[in-house]
């Protein structure tokens, strides 16, 4: 299995008020493509932080990370702007969908990155909303869908460019459980089909369901 993700020695550390906060510290991981991880841990364990690095949301300020063999933070800012936008799909616990466009719209946003690509853009997010049990609600907007829809909408989006990567944060944090049983049916669905996913959520059950899991505490993983 060739790795998607290798992260070696990764620090994070914030300077607030003269001060260094260090919210990673010597983090490893390797991630093979097509696997299903899920990172668990408390409430200001450094999940989210990890998660924006790896998605190139954000630097480290020490140790290195390479996705699909290139150092992500090294990159200058249009060719990061550009891997990030082609490789990884983003899921978020609030969905981050644009209440003024309709469902389509939204999922074809990812578009706007990839200019070149763009006149496929409404056929390739009607596919994949369809791929998400979505296909009757195209020219909704997210007021008027349900909290799950809108997850699975906000997924529709993370797909449309066929990333190598799904970084998916407390994707169930919004939801009831009875419907953010739906959203990880869909993710474990989706794994299967071929996608590597990394999930973090501080919800053992919601952990449960990835294949692999990996516990942080205090900035670093916790090894069993
Ligand atoms: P988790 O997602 O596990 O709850 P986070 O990664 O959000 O944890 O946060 C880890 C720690 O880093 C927390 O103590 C948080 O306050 C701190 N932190 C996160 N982002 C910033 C920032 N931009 N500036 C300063 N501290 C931050
Ligand atoms: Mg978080």
């Amino acid at each position: 299995m060739p790795l998607l993700i290798e992260v070696a020695g990764l620090g994070k550390t914030y300077e607030i008020g003269g001060r260094a906060l260090n919210v990673l510290r010597d983090v490893n991981l390797e991630v093979g493509c097509g696997e299903f991880l899920a990172v668990t841990g408390p409430s200001g364990s450094g999940k989210t932080t990890l998660l924006h690095i790896l998605g190139g949301l954000e630097s480290p300020t020490a140790g290195s990370y390479h996705l699909a063999g290139r150092e992500l933070p090294k990159l200058d800012d249009d060719t990061r702007s550009r891997a990030r936008a082609t490789l990884i799909g983003f899921v978020f616990q609030s969905f981050h969908l644009l209440p003024q466009l309709n469902i389509l719209e939204n999922v074809a946003l990812p578009f706007l990155y990839a200019p070149e690509e763009e006149p496929d853009a409404y056929e390739r997010s009607a596919q994949a909303l369809a791929q998400v049990g979505l296909a009757h609600r195209l020219t909704h907007r997210p007021p008027e869908l349900s909290g799950g829809e809108m997850q699975r909408a906000a997924i529709a989006r993370a797909l449309v460019m066929r990333p190598q990567l799904i970084l998916a944060d407390e994707p169930t944090g919004n939801l009831d459980s009875e419907t953010g049983r739906g959203i990880l049916d869909l993710l474990v669905q989706l794994n299967n089909d071929g996608a590597t996913i990394v999930m973090v959520t501080h919800d053992e059950s919601v952990a449960s369901r990835a294949p692999r899991r990996a516990r942080m505490q205090d900035g670093c993983f916790a090894y069993a």
